[in-house]
């Protein structure tokens, strides 16, 4: 059967086909840009494209966005600050611990587990920084221990932080995003939070539970041009791992194909895309594993 697109012209795709893949060194260098993908002759895509393509090569769109990190102290959360701070975002971080900026434009003492403290965070952000544009909820704990040993208070514990404190976050900036018209927000979940884990219900639970969270909030804020998305990373180098011992973490790292434990500017790298509108402008509601193929 024909498929239905075909043409008279036929193709030798025969995998002995005399076809040289060698690529000719004397051939002058081709500008993709330049070079019309037949599909756009017919869709009519290709200025808009074109024009996408040119943002690519100077930037990811991240200029002067207003973005707020929760956690961004330290981890995960302070490279991501860095990395946003290099591609020309304003960033705001909140931590519990220390207040003192090395990083990023603004950095606001708040705790994720207390409501007050994360509306007053984005009031703050929106009058010194100006248009909230992102959030990134990332501040984390774990409290890890067997499900029959496990005590109320670390499922608590974990919840908390993990759970209702992105609901603290992301529920006082997504209706200013949403009246804004534009916005991205990424959720740091976990491997965990796909799989499960040993001695690990209650974070997985929370970091579960942020993914169905993060897929609702992606078609509520779709029409309004708020993208969320959501990232799983794998094991990654930080103080959160460096509390497991370390015969365990060897095993674990012999068990990822790549051999080893994420840098956690890994992480951050497709933290940027997903908020880039340049990167990142289609995708949506979208569990993002960043594991080394721990988990495919
Ligand atoms: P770290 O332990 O290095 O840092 C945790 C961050 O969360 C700190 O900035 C901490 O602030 C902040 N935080 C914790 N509790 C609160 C709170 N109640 N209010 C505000 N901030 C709080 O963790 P990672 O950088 O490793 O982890 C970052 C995120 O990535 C977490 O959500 C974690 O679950 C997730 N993740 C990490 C993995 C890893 O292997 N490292 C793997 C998968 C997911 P403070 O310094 O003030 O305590």
């Amino acid at each position: 059967m024909n498929a239905p697109d075909a043409t008279d012209e036929t193709v030798d795709v025969a995998p002995d086909a005399d076809v040289d893949h060698e690529p000719d060194p004397n051939a002058p260098a081709v500008d993709i840009h330049s070079q019309p993908h037949p599909a756009d002759a017919a869709s009519g895509i290709s200025a808009p494209q074109e024009k996408i393509v040119t943002e690519i090569n100077t930037s990811l769109g991240l200029e002067d966005k207003v973005i707020l990190v929760t956690g961004g102290n330290r981890g995960i959360g302070r490279r991501v600050v860095l990395l946003l701070e290099a591609l020309g975002a304003r960033v705001a971080f909140t931590d519990r611990s220390e207040n003192k900026r090395e990083h990023g434009s603004l950095a606001i003492h708040a705790d994720v587990t207390y409501p007050g403290e994360m509306e007053r965070a984005v009031e703050t952000i929106e009058s010194e920084l100006g248009p909230l544009f992102g959030v990134v909820a990332n501040a984390g704990v774990t409290r890890d221990g067997m499900f029959h040993k496990m005590t109320h208070r670390d499922w608590d514990a974990v919840i908390n932080v993990n759970l209702t404190g992105v609901y603290n976050t992301v529920r006082p900036a997504f209706p200013v995003l949403r009246e804004h018209g534009e916005g991205a927000i990424v959720l740091i979940s976990s491997i965990i939070g796909e799989r499960g884990g040993l001695g690990q219900a209650n974070y997985a639970a929370s970091k579960a539970g942020i993914i169905g969270l993060g897929k609702t909030l992606a078609v509520e804020g779709a029409r309004k041009g708020v993208r969320t998305n959501i990232v799983a990373p794998g094991f990654a180098n930080t103080d959160m791992t460096l509390a497991v011992p370390e015969e365990i973490r060897a095993n674990i790292a012999a068990e990822i194909p790549a051999g080893r434990f994420a840098d956690p500017m890994e992480i951050a790298w497709p933290v940027a895309m997903l908020l880039s509108p340049v990167a990142g402008g289609y995708i949506n509601g979208q569990v993002i594993s960043v594991n080394g193929g721990h988990r495919m």
